[in-house]
């Protein structure tokens, strides 16, 4: 997979980040490496030809993937953001964390009903702002066409709550 070796040469992995115990991938230096990115946003591209009306990114790495992969594919971006950062009217969703719970937000005029969407981020963990990333979409009407990263976090089985979406991963760890 073309998109996994990409990935492998330009990610790093940060020890203890953001908390003692947790090996964070970091995946700036694929950002900063205009070559490698756009291969990797061709091969993304490649991969939804024709079959994607929007691409919705979530905050804040989804958005540097999402906006470009939206360009390239001629469609539209849309964000998925973090609670009250949206200015217009907003459809929000819930979801739990290791400790509380977060809510994310889109607007509710994002999409025409029935859009198929898109949906980016950078790292697949738990799977759940994956989960709540598709939720939110269907609530404003979208149909979800996939749900891509660039990196699954295998060991923590984020696949499995995803289900009802179709998935698709670059670099699986663990
Ligand atoms: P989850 O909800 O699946 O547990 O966590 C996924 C979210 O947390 C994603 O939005 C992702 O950006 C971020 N995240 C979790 N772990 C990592 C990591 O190791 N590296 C990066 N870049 N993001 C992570």
């Amino acid at each position: 997979q073309r998109v996994a070796g990409l990935v492998a040469r330009h990610t790093r992995d940060v020890a203890d980040f953001p908390t003692p115990g947790v090996v964070f991938k970091d995946i700036t230096p694929l950002f900063a490496n205009a070559e490698a990115f756009g291969s990797v946003l061709d091969l993304l591209a490649e991969r939804h030809e024709g079959g994607v009306d929007v691409v919705a990114g979530v905050e804040a790495r989804g958005f540097v993937i999402g906006a470009p992969l939206a360009q390239r594919m001629g469609v539209g971006f849309v964000p998925i953001r973090k609670k009250g950062k949206l200015p217009g009217e907003v459809v929000a969703q819930s979801y739990d964390l290791e400790y509380g719970s977060a809510t994310i937000e889109m607007h509710t005029d994002a999409v025409k009903p029935g859009a198929r969407m898109l949906v980016i981020d950078d790292v697949l963990a738990t799977g759940g702002t994956a989960v709540a990333s598709c939720e939110l979409v269907e609530k404003v009407g979208g149909s979800v066409v996939g749900f891509d990263v660039l990196v699954e976090l295998a060991f923590l089985d984020g696949r499995a709550r995803l289900e009802r979406w179709p998935v698709h991963t670059g670099l699986v760890v663990g």
